[in-house]
């Protein structure tokens, strides 16, 4: 089996956005006159429900829906204000051009599966020049199975003949369900032992961290080449 399409998650993964994300962290917590958790407790907590977390250290749990909402909607601007702020500090991880450069060269298809805003990540790929480099792009992607399904049809690929290379328990978790080849990046937004316990095919026994584009490259010539 040889892997034919790379399929990378975004935020966290390619994009090593992690400092400016916890930075907000530290803000939304500061403008509630709460001390912040440390950076190993979110990426140890941290999950697509959010407001979890929040409410675990100290923000006011909603009584209702329409609370939910209301405190949704204002941690999101406190984020969305900090990111924007932050905007040009965030920069994407090394060698991730190589790797799609690479890709390309062997006939992968190559495309992102994010759950970023489109627009958001449009930009960003056109300001780091990577938009050719991408047979396709799914952002606002909060259901990742149903993303990857749509990603291996729009490619005519059966799910086993594609990788997907994710920093978080839920997008690799997402990836085994629909049966695609699965990379942990251990550098991401989660610990090393949330990515092991998602079960990834990489890492594996005989290697315990994936934390450099370098690294992926490696494991997909492994694979795919034997070498
Ligand atoms: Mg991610």
């Amino acid at each position: 089996m040889r892997w034919r399409a790379l399929i990378l998650d975004w935020n966290g993964t390619v994009l090593d956005d992690l400092p400016v994300v916890y930075g907000s962290v530290i803000e939304i917590f500061r403008a509630y006159g709460l001390p912040p958790p440390s950076l190993q407790s979110y990426k140890e907590e941290i999950t697509a429900d959010f407001i979890q977390f929040y409410c675990g250290h100290g923000i006011p749990k909603p009584k209702n829906e329409a609370e939910l909402n209301t405190l949704r909607t204002t941690l999101n601007q406190i984020r969305k204000h900090y990111f924007l702020k932050h905007w040009n500090e965030v920069k994407v991880r090394p060698g991730t051009r190589e790797l799609l450069i690479l890709a390309q060269k062997t006939g992968m298809q190559t495309a992102i599966v994010s759950a970023e805003v489109e627009e958001v990540l449009e930009k960003r790929l056109f300001d780091f020049a990577l938009t050719d480099l991408f047979d396709r792009v799914e952002g606002n992607a909060w259901d990742k199975e149903r993303a990857l399904v749509n990603t291996f049809d729009f490619f005519g690929l059966k799910a086993e003949e594609t990788v997907y290379i994710d920093d978080t328990f839920d997008g690799l978790t997402a990836a085994n369900n629909v049966g695609a080849g699965t990379i942990g990046f251990t550098d991401g937004y989660n610990t090393e032992e949330r990515i092991r316990a998602a079960k990834p095919n990489f890492p594996n026994g005989t290697l315990s961290k994936i934390d450099s584009m370098q690294q992926v490259i490696a494991i997909i010539k492994h694979v795919n080449w034997g070498v």
